[in-house]
């Protein structure tokens, strides 16, 4: 059910298409009473239940950003937007001069170490947004952009779980996953193979990023179950695993889409299509090398939960099966990597800053500085201050140590700045850009 109250809701941002009457706005959607199926269409942003909460000015953040995206993935049908706010909006005079108040700068966070560890909410994360929301001195609105490595689920849904966890207003298109990238070669692999998450979570996510034939561990286990010896299906993987003939399917690209939850026997089914025929089961090519390429939505070899020591991720994984590929063969396995540090996912977030420039403020530049939040240091780091060497932006690396980065220790890859948590990085920027002024 759609939410919309418009008392209590900021008035709605058009975006008007010049020579028609198209109005284009983001779906305000409550926490409340959405759906999974209200998050697959369009622009929308997920607002808190109580409107108390439901400040306003996160909500113009999220759904700008939410309309900038949708314009960068469907730009025929939006061409030269200009945006428009109600003239009946509380906020009217001060958005007419949204330019003077919107910063050059923005943030883009890392979520699991920095506000978020072991599904648990960092107890400074809340006051960091409510001061980019505009709850500061001057009252500027900072936009942010979340860039996670963690996936697994689909955009849409790591953006409820985040609004329900934050109290403030989120866009799904203000999330870049690892694996989002990674939507763009569904048109050049029909059957792929899908590795990791939880249940049938990843098939969800790869569908819905336009794969038609998603083939998952647990196809191949209930159509052969001596393919992994010592994996029973449960009940309910059982049931969920699709029955199919797979002696004459070709697998054409293996995409480690999250978290193996079974290392043993996704191994174990990756390696046997890497050292086959053309990603036929049951085959072995003399030369290695006639198998399927493989994709990993992260190269993270640890990450931090709960526990007091960093756990291994899908880089350990990817480690392991290049060593057993090369115990097997003799030979380097080639494989690709998405997430951060890697450029791709950098290039992605620019574009959607770009773009949500432009729709406000018909400035085509990219902002001027990018403050960059993470714990990691190979992987936000490293991949911040690469990708700042060829940027026209700023980007401006900060680690946090609510993760995997330990206070006192050395980092690998060297931030430009160290703070205890994401409040005070938060703080950092925006004073450096006072001092700036
Ligand atoms: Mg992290």
């Amino acid at each position: 059910m759609q939410y919309y109250n418009s008392d209590t809701m900021p008035a709605p941002l058009h975006i008007q298409n010049e020579g028609s009457n198209t109005h284009h706005h983001a779906r305000r959607l409550s926490i409340a009473d959405v759906t999974k199926e209200d998050l697959s269409h369009g622009p929308t942003v997920i607002v808190p239940g109580s409107p108390s909460v439901g400040s306003p000015t996160s909500t113009t953040i999220a759904e700008t950003i939410a309309l900038a995206r949708d314009h960068l993935e469907h730009p025929a049908e939006t061409q030269e937007p200009a945006v428009e706010f109600e003239e009946d909006s509380d906020d009217v005079s001060e958005n007419s001069q949204l330019s003077n108040v919107v910063p050059d700068y923005v943030f883009g966070f890392d979520l699991d170490g920095v506000f978020l560890r072991g599904g648990n909410v960092i107890p400074e994360a809340k006051e960091a947004l409510r001061i980019l929301n505009g709850d500061n001195e001057e009252g500027v609105k900072v936009p942010y952009i979340f860039l996670t490595n963690g996936g697994g689920k689909t955009e849409a849904e790591r953006c409820l779980d985040l609004s329900r966890q934050l109290d403030v207003a989120v866009s799904p298109e203000q999330f870049i996953c690892g694996h989002t990238p990674m939507s763009e070669m569904a048109a050049q692999y029909h059957t792929v193979l899908v590795v990791g998450g939880e249940g049938e979570k990843c098939r969800h996510v790869a569908e819905n990023y336009g794969f038609k034939d998603v083939v998952t561990p647990g196809d191949l286990v209930k159509w052969k179950p001596s393919v992994c010896p010592f994996r029973k299906l449960t009940d309910e993987e059982y049931a969920n695993s699709k029955e199919r003939d797979f002696t004459d399917v070709n697998i054409e690209a293996i995409f480690v889409f999250a978290d193996s939850r079974d290392w043993a026997s996704d191994a174990q089914i990756i390696l046997e299509l890497l050292m086959s025929k053309n990603g036929r089961m049951g085959t072995v090519s003399e030369s290695h090398t006639e198998g399927p390429p493989i994709f990993f939505a992260h190269n993270d070899v640890v990450w931090s939960t709960s526990y007091d020591l960093t756990r291994y991720g899908m880089g350990a994984l990817r480690i392991m099966i290049e060593a057993l590929y090369k115990e097997s063969t003799g030979k380097t396995i080639d494989v690709t990597t998405y997430g951060k540090p890697s450029k791709a996912t950098f290039d992605y977030a620019t574009r959607v800053l770009q773009q949500w420039r432009k729709d406000l403020f018909d400035d085509p530049a990219p902002p001027r500085t990018v403050y960059f939040v993470g714990d990691t240091p190979e992987s936000d780091i490293r991949g911040s201050n690469e990708y700042d060497e060829h940027s026209e932006s700023d980007w401006y690396s900060i680690l946090v140590e609510t993760g995997v980065y330990e206070s006192g220790t050395e980092p690998r890859y060297k931030p430009r700045k160290t703070v205890r948590n994401v409040l005070e990085a938060v703080k950092f920027g925006m004073e450096r850009e006072r001092r700036r002024k």
